[in-house]
């Protein structure tokens, strides 16, 4: 018998190893069997871990067999998770994606991948992403582009479209993905799962390679709500190796889920929903998903962020700014691609570049480069710092009266593949409704509410809260999901499932 992961949740799987029912070596090989039977379809994968898969499954199964008590055996044991392909894990090459790292053997552990191991999660790849993370559809990678389970002649979102799509397609049950400006909520709700960016500070960045270090933030993909706190709890915490990561005491992310909505006070963010370029389908899900909100008794009203459509003048200096200094390391010399016939070390540096990194990342870092530029950097750096200042109290101004604000998670569904990917700017714009929580470092979880009337894809809301509220967001998702109960299952499946 072939184990189905698109039928069976995390704590679904647990459970079943525990009673003897499953092995977490034939979770394992479910997974390798949904990877065989699409992957050359969907393309989520840049590498495939069978190896560290057994070893992982084999020490969850030497537990079972060895009579451990359900306390002893860890919250997410045998359970299939996988990588976004810019998170280091030994025994893997971790590539960003791109060219210039295309066979960097990792030489250390990201530490939100090796406690999400630790918690009994069995790695089973690392997923395709937009090259160092600059995108929104997944096109930019050098390894050529995941198509999204729901429609494969679509993009899955970015840039973190591998790590919905492989959750999407049954091939991993909990992946992790990075968030700078959008990159796990957006394909989250390109693809329909659950999918989550958590607080700055909140999961440390140890071993993510770096995009904007002030915006950077790791987060999980899964089917459920549930299965989102789970992971939540698995790599949340404060780390000695990311100065940045916060010290709290441990909270259990699943505690208040099913306490409803009730109570809740929920600002629909309206300035941001007649924007230009939301597409009707979108708005009038919103719209939907704050009546039931209503509905469930929460306390809805209107609220506005006047400054939040600047997020995307200003991220798009403070993105790039960051990134053009994170990026200088790849030369050529430290790590990835050489030339191999340099003239000199400036000829070295010049050409490995060039070779290695793809358009978007050398549009990213000349963009980063000249507004970082003396004479420039007040005109540009400068003032895109005042205006997150002003969206961070925008922000403020908003939550003093409210638990959680709503908004489209993204303008569109899912859209063609090649249809924005010669328009930067249009591309840019997937992010408008993500990019100031970045701005602000505050959380949001995309919940996937349904499929849109015109497109018939999935559409995502987007529920943010303030700093360290991912206990009330997770709560307010939860209670959404329940209320639209959407089968989140692709055709795609559906189709493997009936051949089965
Ligand atoms: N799409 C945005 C960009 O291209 C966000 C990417 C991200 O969050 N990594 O920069």
């Amino acid at each position: 018998m072939t184990v189905d992961l698109s039928a069976l949740t995390a704590p679904e799987i647990r459970a079943a190893i525990l009673r003897g029912d499953l092995s977490a070596r034939e979770v394992a090989d479910g997974a390798f069997a949904r990877i065989e039977a699409c992957d050359d379809r969907v393309r989520a994968f840049n590498e495939v871990t069978r190896e560290l898969a057994y070893a992982s499954a084999d020490r969850v199964d030497d537990m079972v067999r060895s009579g451990a008590s359900p306390e002893e055996l860890p919250p997410l044991a045998g359970v299939p998770v996988a990588f976004k392909d810019n998170m280091n894990l030994i025994g893997t090459r971790t590539t960003c994606s791109s060219r210039i790292l295309a066979n960097h053997e990792s030489v250390y552990d990201c530490t939100a991948v090796a406690r999400l191991i630790k918690a009994g999660g069995v790695p089973v790849g690392k997923l395709n992403m937009d090259e160092f993370a600059f995108g929104s559809s997944t096109e930019n990678s050098a390894f050529g582009p995941t198509h999204n389970p729901w429609d494969l002649e679509r993009v899955p979102g970015g840039s973190s479209g591998g790590s919905a799509a492989a959750v999407s397609a049954g091939m991993a049950t909990i992946t992790l993905g990075s968030d700078t400006g959008g990159s796990i909520r957006q394909p989250g709700a390109f693809c329909g799962v659950v999918a989550m960016k958590p607080t700055y500070g909140r999961v440390s960045r140890y071993g993510c390679v770096a995009f904007a270090s002030s915006l950077d933030q790791i987060g999980p993909f899964s089917k459920s709500v549930e299965e989102c706190a789970l992971a939540l709890n698995a790599i949340c915490g404060k780390d000695p190796m990311d100065a940045t990561s916060v010290d709290r005491p441990h909270e259990d992310f699943t505690r208040d889920l099913e306490r409803g909505a009730s109570g809740l006070r929920i600002g629909v963010v309206t300035d941001m929903l007649d924007m230009e370029g939301v597409a009707p389908e979108v708005k009038s899900a919103t719209m939907a998903a704050a009546e039931l909100f209503a509905a469930l008794g929460a306390e809805v009203g209107e609220v506005e962020l006047p400054s939040a459509r600047y997020g995307l003048s200003a991220y798009y200096i403070i993105g790039p700014a960051e990134a053009s200094s994170n990026l200088a390391r790849f030369d050529g010399i430290r790590y990835g691609h050489r030339v191999a016939d340099a003239k000199d070390v400036l000829d070295l540096y010049m050409r490995s570049r060039a070779e290695g990194f793809g358009p978007e990342a050398i549009r990213r870092i000349m963009l980063g480069t000249y507004a970082l530029s003396a004479g420039y950097y007040d005109a540009y750096y400068g003032q895109a710092q005042k205006a997150r200042t002003v969206i961070i109290r925008d922000f403020e101004r908003a939550f003093a009266d409210h638990d959680v604000l709503l908004t489209p998670t993204s303008p569109t569904t899912a859209f063609r593949i090649g249809e924005k990917s010669a328009d930067p700017l249009a591309m840019y714009l997937s992010d408008v409704y993500t990019i100031p929580v970045n701005l602000a470092g505050n959380c949001a979880v995309s919940v996937p509410v349904g499929l849109g009337d015109d497109s018939e894809l999935p559409v995502g809301i987007q529920l943010i809260g303030t700093h360290f509220a991912e206990g009330v967001v997770l709560r307010a998702a939860r209670a959404l999901e329940r209320a639209v109960a959407f089968d989140v299952t692709p055709p795609l499946v559906r189709e493997l499932q009936a051949r089965a």
